[in-house]
């Protein structure tokens, strides 16, 4: 590979199954340390194009190199640097946090004088130290999904592949999931390659996103990017008077402005709810709510259109 920084690079990765194309012409780069989300419905391709990183589906055709090593002629060097995490990770439920986290320290050859360190280490990064001799049958599924994490580590990988680590996960265990991929990327350099239909998380955690449908990558970007010019403020008034309109239409970043009935639709660049408010000044008592559109739920759907239903 001739960038020293990437980590994950794929050119017109294609996977067909007889006639049906599930990934066409995939062209991706994943730079070490980064935290890249494929978002996509369900069958878009995302689980298929993973299967082909980690060197466990062949490719119909094109190519992928996964810290440096080509998939096809060199997986065994590619597994030992990635750590997988797929959508429901075979974890022994019979077994406690410990004991499962042992078993994988034991398969991957982990000297017996630093086993019992590194696994008490890992089960304090993934916060699950409180219930390491705890049967794992009786975790949530977000403490699962920790678990499989911290499994995951075990090898010390420079990558990790997730396949929906989130999905199923309550809002609160789905922040802790996220909020541990973010620290692995920021303090340990770890490349995190997951794929998610959570637009807000992915939004707020995200360095850059790829959109994927029906086998395609359709865009592909940083969060503030993708949604440049996507960002929708919706102002309900008591009543609408054209001098607010205007003074709305002369602020910095605006890109339409609508009236319609007693409410004012403004598309910006970016996020000006305050200079919204700000250039109301008198007529603030008039407000009867503001409403900001998430702004990567509009590229979303306009991307993905019906295939989005659900997310
Ligand atoms: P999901 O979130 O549902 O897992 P996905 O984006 O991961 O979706 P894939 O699992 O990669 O999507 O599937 C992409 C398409 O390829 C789907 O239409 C799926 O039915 C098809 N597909 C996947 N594996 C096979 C297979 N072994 N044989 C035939 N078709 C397959």
């Amino acid at each position: 590979m001739s960038e020293r920084d990437v980590a994950i690079k794929a050119v017109n990765l294609t996977k067909k199954y007889g006639d049906f194309v599930a990934v066409k012409n995939l062209n991706l780069k994943v730079y070490e340390g980064e935290f890249f989300c494929l978002l996509g419905p369900n069958g878009a391709g995302k689980t298929t194009t993973f299967l082909m990183l980690l060197g466990l589906t062949r490719p119909t055709s094109g190519s992928a190199w996964v810290c440096g090593y080509n998939v096809i002629t060199h997986p065994i060097e590619v597994r030992k640097r990635v750590g997988f995490v797929p959508e429901a990770p075979g974890l022994y439920d019979d077994l406690t946090a410990r004991e499962n986290l042992a078993f994988t320290a034991n398969l991957n050859n982990i000297a017996r004088g630093v086993r019992e360190r590194k696994i008490e280490e890992l089960l304090e990064k993934v916060g699950l130290l409180k219930w390491a001799d705890e049967k794992v049958g009786k975790f949530s599924r977000g403490m699962k999904q920790r678990l499989a994490i911290a499994d995951a580590l075990v090898k010390d990988p420079k990558v990790l592949i997730l396949d929906e680590p989130t999905a199923g996960v309550d809002p609160a265990g789905s922040e802790e999931i996220l909020s541990l991929l973010k620290t692995l990327t920021r303090d340990e350099g770890i490349t995190v390659l997951m794929s998610s239909h959570l637009l807000h998380h992915v939004e707020k955690y995200s360095d850059r996103i790829a959109i994927m449908n029906r086998g395609e990558i359709v865009r592909v970007g940083s969060v503030g990017s993708l949604t440049k010019g996507e960002n929708v403020i919706e102002l309900e008034l008591v009543e609408v008077n054209e001098d607010l309109v205007s003074r709305i239409r002369e602020l910095h970043d605006v890109k339409s402005v609508e009236r319609r009935g007693n409410k004012i639709v403004i598309v910006a660049d970016e996020d000006i709810r305050k200079e919204v408010l700000e250039a109301m000044s008198g007529d603030l008592k008039k407000v009867l709510g503001m409403k900001f559109i998430p702004s990567l739920e509009r590229v979303y759907a306009r991307y993905v259109g019906e295939d989005a239903g659900g997310s």
